[in-house]
């Protein structure tokens, strides 16, 4: 009798304790108290893509971003595109309507981080970094290493895969688990690029496909994640250098009340359970009729904040600073 009056006891005060946190909220990231030393959302661009793909010179590319309000791009290309014969690339070069800024292979990748560089050393007005976006299959298949080596930042494209099941809580924590082990070879911070807006679009394409109303699609089909995969995510993540990008796809996604009551009820938990991410344009060669860049409107409900994006501009900064330190040029910090 006395013992089970105890355990009453005990759970009732349990109850009254959870009762009086009320629901979890966004850890706050150290080193984050003074204002003035973040970016603000909307100054970040964690993926611009600045290679094959840009109708316009560098400089007048980052113009654009920079006249927008960015402070801090990752300038980067499609790594796959380098694969190109000479002959495939001038063919696609023209049917795009790119200029052929760039060749294939090692030349290819040795000539884009040379303008990354140069735009880097150059610019005074934002803060550049370099890397390149790698498709998610190379995961599985193998990794290129000459380009990788070259890189500040990796991001890994998670593809929609519309011809397949589409990503989901599963093929994320897969993904987490390659990336760090990648990272073990390549100690550089690494981006999982666009998990959640790829499954929507998957799942909306299919539906689309079979003639169904896309009113007509739950909160349920479009979640991401399954009971307990989000405590697994979060706890592979915490404390590493793997951040998840929350695509600027999702401002769109964001009008139909289903997918985002979805997508917050994905990646808000995550926020709270101290994932860090990052925010970007993924822009690719859209010069008119350009929208600005908004993204709190879809990173406040899902509890993205200045404070877990800046994690990674932090890193990156600290990294440059680091390796100019060790080839003993103190002076040349903001250099890469
Ligand atoms: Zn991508
Ligand atoms: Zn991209």
């Amino acid at each position: 009798m006395r013992m089970r009056a105890v355990i009453a006891t005990c759970g009732f005060a349990a109850c009254v304790a959870a009762f009086a946190q009320g629901p979890a909220a966004v850890p706050p990231v150290p080193g984050t108290g003074i204002a003035s030393a973040l970016f603000g959302l909307r100054e970040m661009d964690m993926h611009i893509h600045a290679g094959m793909e840009r109708e316009i010179p560098l400089n007048e590319w980052i113009d654009a971003s920079v006249k927008d309000g960015r402070r801090v791009i990752v300038l980067l290309d499609h790594l796959e595109l380098y694969r190109k014969t000479p002959e495939e690339y001038q063919a696609w070069a023209k049917e795009k309507k790119f200029p052929a800024w760039y060749t294939g292979g090692s030349a290819g990748h040795k000539a884009l981080m040379a303008d990354f560089d140069a735009a880097i050393a150059g610019r005074k007005d934002v803060i550049l970094f370099k890397g390149w976006e790698i498709s998610e299959d190379e995961l599985d298949t193998g990794l290129e290493e000459a380009p990788m080596r070259m890189a500040e930042v990796i991001g890994w494209h998670i593809s929609p895969h519309n011809v397949g099941d589409p990503p989901d809580g599963t093929k994320l924590i897969k993904r987490i688990q390659q990336v760090k082990e990648a990272q073990k070879r390549f100690p550089v911070p690494m981006i999982l690029y666009h998990p959640f807006t790829m499954r929507i679009e998957n799942i909306q394409r299919k539906a689309a496909a079979k003639g169904r109303d896309l009113k007509t699609l739950t909160v349920d089909e479009y979640r991401f994640f399954q009971p307990g995969q989000q405590e697994q995510a979060a706890s592979l993540l915490k404390g590493g250098s793997v951040y998840i990008e929350m695509a600027s796809a999702s401002a769109a996604y964001f009008n139909d009340p289903i997918v985002r009551e979805a997508m917050i009820a994905d990646i808000k938990p995550l926020a709270e359970m101290g994932v860090q991410f990052i925010v970007s344009t993924d822009k690719h060669h859209a010069t008119k009729g350009e929208k600005s860049f908004q993204p709190e409107a879809y990173c406040a409900p899902c509890g993205i904040t200045p404070e877990n994006t800046n994690t990674i501009v932090r890193e990156l900064l600290a990294q440059r600073a680091r390796r100019a330190l060790d080839r003993g040029a103190p002076d040349s910090a903001a250099k890469p």
